[in-house]
């Protein structure tokens, strides 16, 4: 029988919370016996992802981030979702150095760095409306 199991959680669009999804992330999937590469790469894709919903999509700590979990398999995929500004050009936003916020020392990897470590990663997004990243990464299968 295929593992299979889900969380969702919402929280708080404070940088307090980027700890909270990472080690809520990473305890949910600890079941699949993840090797230590293969957990701190998942981290730090959500860190990346649930960071950006709250320096990029927010300007008030009050809205919600949305993370979705699931385990199918060998697989796990994480969505992370706000409903906040949106990106008006996905392409552009996802190439490695670009962004939007220089001033607060960002050096416009994150999203460099959830392609680097995930297996897929899908952003969809509309100005006004909100940005939601899905990202895949299959536990145990041996690179290089
Ligand atoms: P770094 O992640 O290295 O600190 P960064 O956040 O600017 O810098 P990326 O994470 O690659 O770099 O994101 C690139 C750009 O995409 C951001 O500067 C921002 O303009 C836009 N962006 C990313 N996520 C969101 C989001 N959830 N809502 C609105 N804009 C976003
Ligand atoms: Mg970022």
């Amino acid at each position: 029988m295929q593992n299979q199991n889900e969380m969702n959680i919402s929280f708080d669009a404070r940088s307090v919370n980027e700890g909270f999804a990472r080690v809520a992330v990473a305890a949910f999937i600890a079941g699949l016996n993840p090797t230590l590469d293969e957990m701190a790469d998942i981290k730090t894709a959500v860190s990346e992802a649930v960071t950006n919903a709250i320096i990029h999509g927010y300007d008030r700590p009050e809205e919600k981030v949305v993370l979705m979990c699931r385990i199918c398999g060998n697989e796990v995929e994480i969505a992370v979702e706000d409903t906040g500004k949106g990106i008006p050009d996905i392409e552009k936003a996802m190439e490695p150095f670009y962004t939007t916020k220089p001033e607060l020392e960002r050096s416009g990897m994150g999203f460099a760095f959830m392609e680097a470590f995930m297996d897929e990663v899908q952003v969809s997004s509309s100005p006004g409306q909100g940005t939601r990243v899905r990202m895949r990464k299959k536990i145990g299968v041996q690179e290089g």
